[in-house]
């Protein structure tokens, strides 16, 4: 069952290495479908070697449903997110190096570029340390996300989440690249300019309407 999603569920693994946000079979994509069952990614296996019987069907318990491959690790952790969010239907988890870089030496990583704005809809917050494949990684996740799209894990990587995959793997790769610019800049002046809530506001929106495949933007967000 299922065959179309799993398929998109390994797509979105085999971007995450295109991106530059896992090595090898790190990390893993998990999809809740319309009518609760679960996608999850096994353990241990790169996306571009995965077919769709591999990817598991599992309902939001744990229970395996379909498929023969070990469920990823971290399977506690991204069903209790499920749970706990009910307007998020997919969650990636990542081992990003900048992202994860900046995580080391501070609590937050700033807003500081439109597309951080745009993707994970402002700031991201480093949540404190647990280990891989504890149920704490989705507890911590839920506490620290807000409103926001994206978490980082102190010493570990980053979880995305969005109501679609897309929505998902938009958050952690544009994550990626705000971690990455903004690294760059730390390291020439530590006193990074920070956007204005103002300008994060009006860039969020902006994308909202943009992401709903409309360019009929009100006319106080167009720009000129
Ligand atoms: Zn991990």
């Amino acid at each position: 069952m299922f065959e179309k999603e799993k398929q998109s569920v390994i797509e979105a693994g085999i971007k995450l290495d295109r991106y530059g946000l896992i090595a090898l079979s790190g990390g893993n994509v998990t999809l809740r479908m319309p009518s609760g069952e679960i996608l999850v990614t096994p353990s241990g296996m790169i996306y571009e070697d995965m077919v769709p019987e591999d990817v598991l069907v599992m309902d939001i318990e744990g229970k395996v449903l379909e498929g023969e491959r070990k469920p990823s690790v971290d399977s506690k952790a991204l069903l209790y997110i499920l749970k706990k969010m009910p307007q998020v239907n997919a969650v990636i988890h990542t081992h990003q190096p900048y992202a994860t870089a900046v995580g080391l030496i501070t609590d937050e990583l700033p807003c500081n570029l439109t597309t951080l704005a745009n993707a994970t809809r402002g700031a991201v917050k480093v949540c404190p340390y647990s280990s891989a494949a504890s149920m704490q990684m989705g507890v911590e996740t839920v506490e620290n996300i807000g409103d926001k799209l994206a978490v980082i894990l102190k010493h570990h990587g980053v979880i995305s989440v969005g109501d679609s995959l897309k929505q998902a793997l938009y958050a952690c790769v544009y994550l990626e690249e705000a971690a990455k610019t903004y690294s760059i800049a730390y390291g020439m002046n530590p006193n990074v300019p920070l956007m204005t809530p103002e300008q994060i506001e009006r860039a969020v929106e902006v994308f909202r309407h943009y992401g709903q495949g409309t360019t009929d933007l009100p006319e106080e967000l167009q720009y000129n």
